[in-house]
């Protein structure tokens, strides 16, 4: 790692179990949720990150006829926390970045099957680029009708990466920066502070993860994978429900996704040094609820064996490198308990090029 003596610091702190699992009591174990993410609602924006107005309406119509509760974001995270119970299957639904379409073609069809939702706002953009971004009036609007208004950032920076700053110190206070006047904006402006953090593109490293929670706020990723008392809550997943995601044939099995349970997270750090093409993630998993010989891990849609080291402890790494910019480990496996649902988690890395930098 190029990122000085911060995060080295932090590093020995953290030791090799950087990514801590909240524990609960029994009772509480069984409550899991989906939290799906989307950004424009329209037929005119970039295909990857929309969907059409019919498209929402089909999934919040799939949702409905199959049994699914959307539920508020902040009774997700009570009951993954053992303070709230919440329905069997229960789903969350975030649009991030404040996009005008979001107000303007999204949000009537959720008033019309009257679902809660969250909107993560990045805070500069508002009001400096009318048509393309809601104004504050229109944000408050949604405010008064139930909707979360989270933070996104200030200005969706590419927030892991140091290539801009003198030092790993006048990043960090950057970063705090960030985090905070976009939280103290939105307060001013809607009133509200639940102190969620989206980050932007998911982009997270250990020392952000961490600068979260110290802060008091509960961080979002956009890597997939179920939500429970074993996600880490300074990076909750969300599965990308747009473009090529769009699809309910595959968008089902998410919204039906269980939250692994995982015991301990064995990585060194999300953010990659440029040369490290082929990273591990090792986690220990309590596997009395699945099949270890089920267990599938992807990696750029190419399945990987994972490697057992134990009852409960496997490994999975890239057989081959992986490019530059945000890659993705994906492993599933098949409930014994509940026929037809699967665990499903997701590790993001973000891999640097030689000046330190990646694509959006
Ligand atoms: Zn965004």
């Amino acid at each position: 790692m190029k990122l000085g003596w911060l995060t080295v610091v932090a590093s020995i702190l953290a030791g090799a179990m950087l990514f801590f699992t909240p524990s609960v009591t029994e009772a509480q174990e069984d409550a899991h949720a989906s939290i799906l993410l989307y950004h424009h609602v329209s037929d005119s924006t970039p295909r990857v990150t929309s969907v059409t107005a019919d498209e929402l309406r089909e999934h919040l119509t799939y949702l409905k006829d199959n049994d699914f509760t959307v539920i508020d974001i902040r009774d997700a995270i009570a009951a993954a926390q053992g303070r709230k119970e919440i329905p069997e299957k229960s789903v969350v639904i975030t649009f991030d970045d404040a996009y005008q379409n979001i107000y303007t073609n999204g949000w009537p069809i959720l008033k019309e099957f009257d679902v809660p939702w969250t909107l993560f706002v990045t805070t500069d953009p508002i009001g400096q680029t009318p048509g393309q971004y809601m104004s504050w009036d229109q944000i408050r609007d949604l405010h008064n009708d139930g909707v979360v208004i989270a933070n996104h950032s200030l200005d969706h920076a590419h927030l892991p990466r140091r290539a801009d700053f003198a030092n790993e110190q006048a990043w960090l206070q950057r970063m705090r920066e960030n985090i905070l006047d976009a939280e103290a904006k939105i307060k001013e402006e809607v009133g509200v502070s639940y102190k969620l953090f989206a980050y932007p593109y998911g982009e997270y490293d250990a020392v952000l993860a961490d600068l979260v929670a110290e802060l008091g706020f509960i961080g979002f990723g956009q890597h997939s994978g179920g939500f429970s008392q074993h996600s880490d809550f300074r990076a909750i997943p969300r599965f990308a429900a747009a473009g090529m995601y769009a699809n309910l044939g595959t968008l089902g099995t998410k919204m039906a996704a269980l939250g692994m349970p995982v015991l301990e997270t064995h990585i060194e750090d999300t953010l990659l040094d440029h040369e490290d093409t082929r990273p591990i993630l090792k986690l220990k998993l309590d596997t009395s609820d699945f099949h270890r010989n089920q267990l599938n891990c992807f990696i750029r849609s190419h399945p990987h064996a994972p490697q057992w080291h134990d009852e409960q402890t496997f490994s999975v790494q890239a057989d081959e490198p992986i490019g530059i910019g945000r890659q993705r480990y994906n492993c599933t496996v098949p409930s014994i308990s509940r026929p037809g649902r699967f665990y499903w988690y997701s590790v993001q890395w973000i891999r640097p090029d030689q000046q330190g930098s990646w694509p959006d």
